[in-house]
Parts: structure tokens; sequence; C-alpha cells
């Protein structure tokens, strides 16, 4: 299969001859066996939206580019389909598969095929069910290892019973929430699913995992795809049950509260939990995300390094879905979005004085959701049905947060500065929202203005909004660079600042300030044998993708550590 831009017949000797047959050079014989010798061909095509779900006229592209007949066709396979709303005109990008005469190659089917794991099979403790523990012990199982499971929530539908007191009530549940739980922080989320860690493991072997377990195949196509938290809890089960069928262990409602080290204490080889309960293994994957503070506390007390790094704060910006697409597709606001395109997003990013203000993790028609871990605060994130259909647009709106400016907590913090410095964020928006995981927001003029706001738009926020002066309330420093920030974007982005907007706060678990260090190729940590940090809490991944990638890697290393202390016992005798 090969990839062109260029008509084919430029690179192929098939097809030169064709080329040279329509110039006059080559007899017809040249034509008769380019059309009757089968060929495949990668090709990318860009149409008109209005045309780009017609496969007649795929083919008709296709064709041209190709440099045959349309009628010579005999399959086509859509491989990515990506929207240039750059212009007004709006156009797609398609790439496809393309056979001349002949069939493509068969693709693979989705279903899940992992091994039984063999009897006697090392044992793996995973602390952390979420996309790195997950995927960690799915390429755990295909590496014959048998993974033990600890999660401290519960399993991904049961979970969902214990949102209900946090939206409706404002009731904070502690082990179980829109962070904690099957499937971690990502279950109910937008399911976004784009990452730039392209290099960091395979990306499409993600992907495929996520649709051999339920998700819609179209995440394979779509060049920004994502699930939707509708999906994503059955996706999440049926991966649980494919965990479970290879004969793996999943403990649901275990908060691991321990480590258990070797009787000289120089190796981790297990767990225990609130109860008391130890799990023991060869060694100890630590995917606990970027909420389990305990976690960083309970390694503080174990005197695990651990070392402060650059986070993010600031607020979640909602605006009324139908003005991000009138911006975003160059159509009057007034104008109803084109039943071809999908709910519109936005990604922006600037330095002021060297600090990054950026847009993060955006969700068109999506929801603002109340996502502490604790009743005494109030966090804000974002999550989107598959549809994308609420008719709000929301995205995280942070200001880069370096270790230095959490300098004044660090003789009472110590490593930890960065966890209170959000910590006291997320208090200062639960008094300011009055209890009940209500929450301060203020709209955006008016922040800009540094003035109140007497009222507020329309939100997606189910626990309620309280008008408050988020420019007040913010961080020294965090407020001046947001309201530049904005005035950039405004400008880039016509129509982006106004009044219509909401800046509801605070935006705290964008990513952890706490890095687990660990050695760059074992991916062990330095000083503690058989300890294994991964995913987002350990500092080594921003997104579900990422995390996933991270917990593959985790798991290879862990196997292939041990392979290699095994061949070297055997070739000591
Ligand atoms: C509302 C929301 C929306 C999001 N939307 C997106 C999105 O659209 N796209 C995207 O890429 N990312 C999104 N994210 C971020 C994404 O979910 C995380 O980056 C990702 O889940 C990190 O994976 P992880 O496995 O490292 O950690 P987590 O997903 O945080 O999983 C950690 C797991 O460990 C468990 N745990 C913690 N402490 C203990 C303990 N002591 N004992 C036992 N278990 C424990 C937790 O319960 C949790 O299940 C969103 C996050 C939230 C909160």
């Amino acid at each position: 299969m090969r990839s062109i831009d260029q008509p084919v017949f430029r690179k192929s000797p098939l097809f030169l001859d064709l080329w040279a047959g329509r110039q006059g050079k080559r007899g017809s014989s040249v034509c008769v066996r380019a059309m009757t010798e089968p060929t495949c061909h990668t090709v990318t095509i860009t149409l008109l939206l209005e045309q780009s779900d017609d496969e007649s006229i795929w083919r008709q592209a296709a064709a041209e580019k190709i440099g045959v007949e349309p009628s010579l066709i005999t399959e086509i396979r859509l491989k990515k389909h990506s929207i240039d709303a750059r212009r007004a005109q709006i156009k797609v990008q398609l790439r496809l598969d393309v056979a001349v005469n002949g069939k493509l190659h068969l693709e693979p089917e989705c279903n899940p095929s992992y091994p039984k794991i063999p009897s006697g099979a090392k044992r793996l403790v995973i602390v952390g069910m979420g996309p790195a523990g997950m995927f960690a012990a799915l390429r755990a199982i295909e590496l014959g290892w048998k993974p033990i499971i600890l999660e401290r929530g519960k399993d991904a539908i049961a979970r969902r019973f214990d949102l209900a007191p946090i939206l409706r009530e404002g009731r904070v549940i502690e082990d179980s929430n829109y962070c904690f739980g099957e499937g971690g922080a990502g279950t109910y989320s937008d399911g976004k699913l784009y990452t730039r860690a392209t290099k960091r493991g395979p990306v499409r072997k993600v992907y495929e995992t996520f649709v051999e377990h339920g998700a819609p195949s179209r995440i394979l196509i779509d060049s920004h795809p994502h699930i939707g938290s509708n999906l994503l809890p059955n996706v999440v089960r049926a991966m649980r049950e494919t965990i479970l069928a290879s004969g793996a262990e999943v403990h649901f409602e275990k908060r691991v509260t321990g480590l258990i080290r070797s009787s000289n204490g120089e190796k981790m080889i297990g767990v225990s939990t609130k109860e008391g309960q130890e799990f023991i293994g060869v060694a100890v994957l630590l995917a606990t995300g970027h909420s389990a503070r305990d976690i960083y506390h309970l390694l503080e007390r174990e005197r695990v390094r651990m070392e402060q790094k650059p986070f993010a704060v600031g607020v979640r910006i909602e605006h009324p879905q139908p003005l991000i697409d009138s911006i975003q597709y160059s159509y009057k606001r007034t104008a109803c979005r084109h039943p071809m395109l999908p709910a519109a997003s936005y990604s922006l990013a600037t330095k002021i004085r060297d600090r990054g203000v950026h847009s993060f993790c955006m969700c068109p028609g999506g929801f603002v959701v109340p996502s502490a871990t604790e009743s005494d605060e109030v966090v804000v994130n974002g999550m989107s049905l598959a549809r994308r259909d609420s008719p709000f647009a929301n995205s995280g709106f942070v200001v880069s947060i370096e270790p230095e400016d959490t300098e004044d907590l660090r003789r009472e913090h110590g490593v930890l500065a960065g966890v209170a410095f959000q910590k006291e964020m997320e208090r200062v928006a639960s008094r300011a929202g009055g209890g009940k995981q209500k929450a301060p927001s203020q709209r955006m003029r008016d922040f800009l203005k540094k003035r109140d706001s007497a009222d507020l738009p329309d939100s997606s926020y189910f626990p309620g909004l309280t008008p408050a002066p988020i420019h007040a309330l913010l961080p020294k420093g965090v407020g001046d660079l947001m309201q530049e920030g904005l005035r950039h974007f405004g400008k880039s982005m016509n129509g982006y600042v106004t009044q219509d907007a909401n800046l509801i706060g605070f935006e705290t678990r964008t990513s952890s300030p706490v890095r687990i260090p660990r050695d760059p190729q074992l991916l062990e940590h330095p000083e503690v044998e058989g300890l294994y940090p991964c995913g987002e809490g350990a500092g080594f991944a921003g997104g579900i993708v990422s995390a996933a990638l991270d917990g593959i890697r985790c798991a290879e290393a862990i196997a292939s550590k041990s392979s290699e202390v095994s061949r070297l016992r055997v070739n000591l005798g």
C-alpha cells in the first residue's frame, strides 16, 4: 500500500505505462494491462463538505488521483476523516484505501483475543484501574503475567449511581466520584482520544483495544476521535471482562493505604488496603492518578522520593455552543450548524511573560462537571456524550504554575507544595460557591473589567453557580495572566470574548503537581526496586491515551526486567 498525494502514475511503473499510454507514447495494450492487474493505493482527496459523504464522488476523485477510469475501482475503504474549517468554504479531507481491479487487504478483526494466564504466572500488583492500570493489565496478560488490580472505587456501572449525590445534593463520595472508580478519571469524561504523544507507543493499538471492547469504530477514522461518557462505562466494563476472562484479578472498593517491602526493606513486593488485606507480587505498578493525594502522603511517609513539577490551574469557560460553531465555521450567529458538521471545538495557546496560557480539554456540546474528590472542595472539569449535543461548549482555560510559585508553601508541605496550592484554590472555590458543590462564576467581560456579575448566563453545571469575583479569588498573578491571555484569544478568535460566556472556578486538576521519578529505561523508581510509578499521577501522562500508552510501556519494562533477571540467573547457573 502506498501513500500518495500526487497521482500515483508518477511513481508506479504500472501507471507510468498508463500515463505514457494516455500521452500516446505507448500502445493501448499498456492500458489493457493497467485495467486487468489488481493494485491497491492510498489516496487523499479533498471535497466540499456537502459532497463528502457521497461514495460516488469519492470514487471519481480517487480515480482521478490514481489516473484510472472510475469503473475500474472495485473497493474503497475510508481510513481518515478530517474537517478543514480554516476558510469560509468548509472542506473535508479523506484518506482512502482504493483497490483497482481487485480486493483490499482484509482488515484485522476487532475482537479481543487475550491468552489465558498460565498457572504459576508472576503476579503484578496494579494499584488503580484508570487507563494506565487497565492497559498495563492487558499488556501484562499478553506477556504471560497475572495482574492483580486494586481499585478504591466501584465498577463503572455502580459508580454511575454515586455521581447523582454529587450532582443533586452536592455530596461527594470520597472513593467513588468523577475521578475514582473503574476506568479512572476518563470514564465519565468526553473521552477525547486525540493525543500528541504519538512517539510514546502504539496509539493505534490503544484505539483498536477500545473498539474491540465496544467503542465505535469511527474512532479509528476521525482525526480527533472521542467516545463520550454514555458509551465509555460499557467499554470499560468490557475491558474488565477481558481481564477477568484471562484469569487476572480485579478487586473493587479496595483503597490501598500501605506499601509492603521485602524483609531487607529494599524491594517493594506488595500493598495493603484500608481493611488490612495484603496483596503480594513480583512488582507494584502505581497508577493512582493525580487526585490520589493520600497516595502522595503515603509515599512521603514511606520516604519514597518525589519531585515537584509544573502544572496548570485556572477556570472552565463555558460558551453557548452555537456561538463557537458560528466562529469556527464562519457563519452568522443566527444561522444553524450544517447537519454534517459536528459541534465545533477550539484549542488556544499563547505565552505571556514566559508563562503558558492555554485552553485545555475542550468539550464541544458538553457539560461542566463537579470533579472534586472531597466535600470541602470544588473542582470543575468537562465531559460530553457521544453525540456532543448539549447547547454548551466548555473548555479549561489555564495558566502554568512553576515550582517557584509555591515557594511559600514548601516549608510546611515540602514536595507536596503544589498539592497544597491546588487544595487551597479548591477550598476558596467551595467557600465562594456557598457549599454543596455550587461553583463560583463570573461573566467573561466582567472578569476582564474586574467587576462583579449581577447575574450569570445559563450553564450546564448541575449543582449550580454563584456569582463571585473570580478575578479576586484566583491566586496572585494567575488572574492577570488569564486576562491578558483572554484578550489575546479574543483577537485570534473573533467573538470568543463575550458577556455570554461564564468563567467557572476552579480547574485545578489538569495535571499532577508531583512527579514520582523513575529510571528512564527500567521505568522503576530509582531507589525503590519493584515500584513502577505509572500514568498521570506519577507525572508521565496527561490524558486517556498517554496514560494507556504509559501503562503498556510499564508492563513491558516490568516483564523485560524480569526475563533479563531470569536469563542472568540461568547463565550464572
Ligand atoms: C471529568 C474529566 C474529564 C476528562 N476528559 C478527558 C478527555 O476527554 N480526554 C482525555 O484524554 N483525558 C480526559 N481527562 C483526563 C483523563 O481522564 C486522565 O488523564 C486519565 O484518566 C489518567 O489516567 P490514569 O490511569 O493515569 O489515572 P486515573 O484515570 O486518575 O486512574 C487512577 C485510578 O486509581 C484509583 N486509585 C486512586 N488511589 C487509589 C488507592 N489508594 N487505592 C486504589 N485505587 C486508587 C482511582 O480510583 C482511579 O480509578 C478527564 C478527566 C476528568 C476528571
